[in-house]
């Protein structure tokens, strides 16, 4: 939940991160997942707004993710939003989960100018995108099988590290030797900018079996050994498909969104093989990389003030290709 003021900025943002009950299962429950947002929802909106120091009336309109995702906890935030928004008589919009991750970055205060390329990483997706402008996304390129915050979730699991995987897969790979493992980068002889991760994902099983099976069994040394070379694989293959975008589409500019993109080694490879050839690498704040509500307001707050609303058949969409977005349209 946040509050965005397109004059002033962020003005509060508040997140009630679900992980703690997911945890145990090793993955969301979806119904778990709803039923916690009923409960963590309107105790958050007064959080907010208490943080902003504002009441309920000064809200102008109320952006919500209309999707995609799960279908139970898009459903009680859009309700809840489209009802205080009635209940306000100001206008509510549903947002495009995926625009709000490529839209985090413009909240730094150094934001990024259009036209650029966006790599999305995250949990469920993996896409280049040439951007253009609000709503102009053209997709060069995606992966094929797992996204790249899938992986490290499975490498994640694979390590017994626990859920989410992504930090934890991370964090144990600083301790690694990069010198032990070379893990193949998939996909980067091909040309084009599409994305492959199930084969890394076989060969880091593979590894970990053949390992496994020496006498002392899988070591922590052997565990952060393989964290580092299957991390190294993912953030290689991400740094020369971007470089490719880049030249393909001629632009100088690489931003990156997602939960991935919170990764220190991927930030640090992009602009280190970038930076010297002239080309600027943005990206969010670490909270802003992972889910968040700064990203859906202000998404929210830039389509609506060019007029766009919800109109009375506007509907949740579990599944919602981020190109059927089109420009903010005037429809009232
Ligand atoms: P999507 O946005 O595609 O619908 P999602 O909302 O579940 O999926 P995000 O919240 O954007 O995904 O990102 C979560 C993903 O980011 C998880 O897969 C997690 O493991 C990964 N992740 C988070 N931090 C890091 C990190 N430091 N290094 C690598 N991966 C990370
Ligand atoms: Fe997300």
């Amino acid at each position: 939940m946040a509050i965005y003021d397109t004059a002033r900025g962020l003005l509060a943002d508040a997140l009630f991160s679900q992980v703690a009950i997911h945890a145990e299962y090793g993955g969301v429950v979806p119904e778990l997942a709803s039923r916690d947002h009923i409960r963590k929802t309107l105790p958050l909106v007064d959080k907010v707004l208490a943080e902003a120091e504002l009441l309920k009336t000064d809200i102008d309109g109320i952006a919500y993710t209309a999707g995609p995702g799960l279908v139970g906890a898009l459903m009680v935030g859009a309700t809840l939003g489209r009802s205080m928004a009635r209940g306000l008589g100001v206008p509510s919009l549903g947002i495009h989960h995926m625009e709000g991750h490529l839209l985090a970055p413009m909240l730094a205060d150094e934001p990024p100018q259009w036209p650029f390329v966006a790599l999305l990483v995250s949990g469920g997706h993996t896409q280049l995108v040439r951007v253009d402008g609000l709503g102009r996304y053209k997709l060069l390129g995606e992966s094929l099988d797992d996204a790249a915050g899938e992986a490290f979730d499975k490498t994640a699991k694979m390590l017994e590290l626990g859920y989410p995987g992504g930090p934890a897969v991370a964090a144990l790979a600083e301790q690694g030797n990069p010198a032990r493992f070379d893990f193949p980068r998939p996909m980067v002889k091909r040309p084009g900018l599409d994305f492959s991760f199930s084969g890394l994902k076989t060969h880091t099983r593979t590894t970990i079996a053949a390992e496994g099976k020496k006498p002392q069994g899988l070591t922590d040394i052997d565990k952060a050994d393989i964290a580092r070379a299957f991390e190294s694989a993912v953030v290689d293959t991400l740094v020369i498909k971007c470089r490719r975008a880049l030249k393909q589409e001629g632009l100088r500019t690489l931003v990156m969104a997602g939960g991935v993109s919170a990764n220190k080694r991927l930030r640090a490879a992009l602009t280190e093989k970038l930076g010297p050839e002239g080309m600027g690498v943005y990206y969010p704040a670490p909270s802003l990389c992972t889910d968040n509500g700064a990203m859906i307001a202000y998404a929210g707050a830039q389509r609506m003030v060019a007029g766009e609303r919800d109109t009375d058949d506007t509907d949740v969409r579990a599944r919602w290709p981020m190109t059927e977005l089109a420009p903010p349209s005037q429809a009232a």
